[in-house]
């Protein structure tokens, strides 16, 4: 049986992986549960799953949350809280699934503790890739993707020796604006950017894969978790998200994942790997589909993925100020401050004043972000940009 830390487990992500602790109880044990200030689904959680210790990010909903249900488990709080969460004793796998640079700090901790990462938080590796590969192996522990792409990739790889790779394609569905012209784009609404065509997810995601910045951090992560240079990586528009990514190995063989649209395979296989268990959820009819279609991504109207490789080729400092600078962007843009194509502006504004910092430690990686964000809100403030 494999004991667990859910850490952001009232999110799409840890939600999903609750579906599947459920559905498979004799496998998995939910020890730790982690959460920033739904205290309502927590709670529902913790009576449901009793883990041995609840961590809530928002310090100001420990004594509500202490009141509800300090009977029944351990409470956290504050950073501090949910790092307890990731280490917690028990637990042999954490399922790291904060959305933004909040999970890195315990995502950290938990590998330094020795547990196995299933990773859907994306920003950990984008804002130190070198740190936490160099920790993994000190560490001895693995780290399995969860994201759609990334795990098809995972899989892929184990078709081949990692120097018979010549390519990794990661697939992109384009968005919801993938048909938009750009001047089309410089009116859109943050309700139109929340309309995903094919995931369901939490609000930072789905307004990245708007902008195609989830793009760039993946290929970021992709860079970091499959130790690949970024000019081997390639970009691929498929708007059906059918083929999850693909790898070219030197003999010219392309191997790529397909399923539907749906994360708890992902995320399951992330639980189960190297095994896989049967599930009875639908299955990809290849012939109901029909068509599956390919283009290149247009990086005109996504400033955003050319930021993303722009950083990767300036250096890791600067992945670090396009993540704290798109969290930040992207708070303005869900709460109706800036526009649309505002997002890619700001960004490009803040990297433009980053100048690189090589071997960051842990803390400087934390101080670099909280710069970016700073100078973000600067631009912002300053009003060149809306
Ligand atoms: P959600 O916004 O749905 O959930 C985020 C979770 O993190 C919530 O449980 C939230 O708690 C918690 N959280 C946020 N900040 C903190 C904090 N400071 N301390 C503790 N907990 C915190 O996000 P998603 O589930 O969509 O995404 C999570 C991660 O997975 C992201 O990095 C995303 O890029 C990645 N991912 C998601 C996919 C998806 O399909 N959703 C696909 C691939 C990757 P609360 O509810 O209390 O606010
Ligand atoms: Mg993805």
């Amino acid at each position: 049986m494999k004991v667990i830390s859910i850490l952001g487990s009232t999110g799409s992500i840890g939600t999903q992986t609750l579906n599947i602790v459920r559905e498979y109880k004799e496998e998995f044990r939910v020890d730790a549960l982690a959460a920033y200030s739904n205290i309502d689904l927590l709670e529902a959680q913790v009576r449901e799953f009793k883990p041995k210790i609840a961590a809530i990010g928002d310090a100001s909903q420990y004594k509500e949350l202490k009141r509800r249900v300090g009977g029944l488990t351990y409470v956290a709080a504050d950073r501090e809280g949910v790092v307890e969460a990731a280490t917690a004793e028990s637990c042999d796998t954490v399922v790291s699934a904060i959305v933004g640079i909040a999970g890195l700090i315990p995502t950290y901790n938990a590998i330094k503790t020795g547990k196995n990462i299933a990773l859907a938080n994306k920003e950990t590796l984008v804002t130190a890739g070198r740190i936490i590969t160099e920790e993994i192996k000190k560490n001895n522990v693995k780290m399995i993707p969860v994201d759609s792409e990334h795990s098809a990739i995972f899989q892929c790889l184990a078709k081949g020796k990692q120097n018979e790779v010549s390519k990794i394609i990661l697939t992109a569905s384009g968005g919801p604006f993938r048909n938009r012209t750009l001047k089309e784009l410089e009116n859109v609404t943050v309700q139109d950017a929340l309309k995903h065509p094919n995931w369901s997810m939490g609000r930072k995601i789905t307004i990245d894969s708007a902008t195609l910045m989830n793009k760039g951090l993946e290929v970021i992560e992709a860079r970091w978790l499959f130790d690949i240079m970024p000019e081997s990586i390639e970009v691929c528009v498929h708007p059906q998200s059918i083929i999850h990514s693909a790898v070219e190995f030197v003999d010219g063989a392309v191997i790529a994942q397909l399923g539907l649209p749906d994360m708890k395979i992902p995320i399951q296989y992330a639980l189960t790997y190297p095994e896989r268990l049967p599930t009875n959820g639908e299955k990809l009819n290849l012939t109901a589909i029909g068509d599956l279609t390919f283009y290149e991504p247009d990086m005109k109207k996504f400033k955003c993925l050319k930021l993303a490789f722009r950083a990767l080729s300036m250096g890791d400092s600067a992945c670090v100020v396009l993540n704290g600078a798109n969290e930040e962007a992207v708070k303005l843009f869900l709460s109706g401050k800036i526009s649309f194509l505002a997002i890619g502006d700001l960004i490009e504004k803040t990297l433009d004043k980053h100048k690189i910092i090589s071997n960051m430690s842990i803390d400087e990686v934390s101080a670099l972000d909280l710069w970016s964000r700073k100078t973000l809100t600067n631009l912002y403030e300053l009003g060149c940009i809306k």
